[in-house]
């Protein structure tokens, strides 16, 4: 059963409601903490450690009985953790005291697909100005490649500005750190399974196995990619980082944010065809700050309903060949610009491929694409009456190589 807390719904715990993570939100990451590495609930600046002690009875893939435990710990001032200070002590930490875990060898497979179709339109006119914007295929396959889960890092993490493969237009290739290193505004989701080798997933089944949303960062290296992409897709101008936030907020956290996505015209095949309201309303944004300046500028904001291909589409395609899908895989959904040019989630589009540069305004500095020392900044929630249900932030900075 969906576990759709209502807005009226308030925590015993201090100040939640004005964060990312009221009552309504509950997403979980694992942590090390003072209790070792646990699974745990986040509840405003606060960290619920899932122990032994709070561990519900019976646990399901899919996360709802461990957030229905938390939910009733943390709404009911009477709770066994409310009455008891030595438990609150101990289970309930200052989130400070804990360090979310992003661990490569727990997620065996990462997917990015390609279904912002403003930033497919974008990049069409950019490098094909003579043809239409979209690829004949683009409203018929929900375009993707199987990426590599290996680079997956969290919050925090550096970005090591990667060396490869470019070839500049006078000359010979060369191995070099990229000059054209770009982020990717992308949204992201765990599943909890799939389907046995040989069979498909409906798409309302496939949409059944997501256990958590993230925000994400697909890394890119635009000149490594320029000369390696063709003609298979992306191999190292992508596979160096990707980053993700820390804390995985449930479906059932945004089931109340639902809504009809952009008409797909033509209607797509039966086997991706769905029904009622398949996207989200999550609003999104960029920051960037350089290491001169001393706050960050919002340079995009986006939404996760400028996706034109649903999760549910996503996930049925894939398994639409009967390749399996196994716990803890990782999709997303490609870069989700928006139609206008302050939407635009890449330095690619937003300098329109280097052509002109966004002014940082405290500093007056220009950029095209990042710099050693720039910092990128995510942020997304959902907007509900008094409360907003919240992804906290995804930030990572960039070093030389
Ligand atoms: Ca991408």
């Amino acid at each position: 059963m969906k576990l759709v807390i209502p807005a009226s719904a308030e925590s015993w715990v201090d100040a939640v409601q004005v964060s990312d993570f009221p009552i309504q939100n509950l997403p979980t990451s694992v942590v090390d903490s003072h209790l070792g590495r646990v699974l745990a609930v986040r509840i405003g600046d606060f960290a619920l450690l899932m122990d032994e002690k709070l561990m519900p009875d019976q646990v399901d893939a899919h996360g709802r009985a461990i957030r229905a435990k938390a939910y009733e710990l943390l709404s009911d001032s009477s709770s066994a953790l409310a009455k008891d200070n030595a438990l609150k002590r101990s289970n309930l930490v200052p989130i400070q005291e804990v360090q979310p875990v992003v661990d490569p060898s727990t997620i065996p497979a990462f997917v990015d697909f390609y279904s912002g179709i403003y930033h497919a339109t974008n990049v069409g006119k950019m490098f094909r100005p003579e043809n239409a914007p979209l690829l004949p295929n683009y409203k018929s396959v929900p375009i993707a490649y199987n990426g590599r889960s290996t680079s997956l890092i969290g919050s925090d993490a550096p970005i090591f500005r990667p060396k490869g493969q470019v070839k500049p237009a006078d000359g010979p290739p060369e191995y070099v750190p990229t000059r054209e290193l770009d982020f990717e505004l992308e949204f992201g989701y765990f599943l909890a399974g799939g389907n046995p080798r040989g069979s498909c997933l409906a798409p309302d089944a496939a949409e059944a196995q997501i256990t958590g949303f993230v925000l994400v960062n697909d890394w890119s290296a635009r000149d490594v990619q320029r000369w390696e992409y063709q003609p298979l897709g992306p191999f190292l101008a992508k596979s160096f980082a990707t980053s993700i936030s820390e804390w995985r907020v449930h479906p059932d956290a945004i089931e109340l944010f639902r809504l009809n996505g952009i008409e797909q015209d033509p209607a797509p095949l039966p086997h991706l065809a769905t029904s009622g309201r398949q996207h989200y309303d999550i609003h999104l944004e960029v920051w960037l700050q350089s290491a001169e300046m001393t706050s960050p500028q919002r340079i995009c904001h986006s939404n996760t309903k400028h996706l034109y291909w649903s999760f549910a589409q996503q996930i049925a395609h894939q398994a639409s060949n009967g390749t399996p899908i196994v716990p803890g895989e990782l999709y997303a959904t490609g870069t989700i610009s928006g139609p206008d040019e302050g939407m635009f989630g890449s330095m690619l589009e937003l300098s329109w491929r280097g052509s002109r540069p966004i002014t940082l305004h405290e500093t007056g500095e220009l950029r095209t694409f990042l710099l050693d020392g720039d910092t990128v900044i995510f942020r997304g929630w959902a907007q509900g009456e008094g409360y907003r249900v919240g992804f906290g932030e995804l930030r990572n900075t960039v070093v030389g190589s």
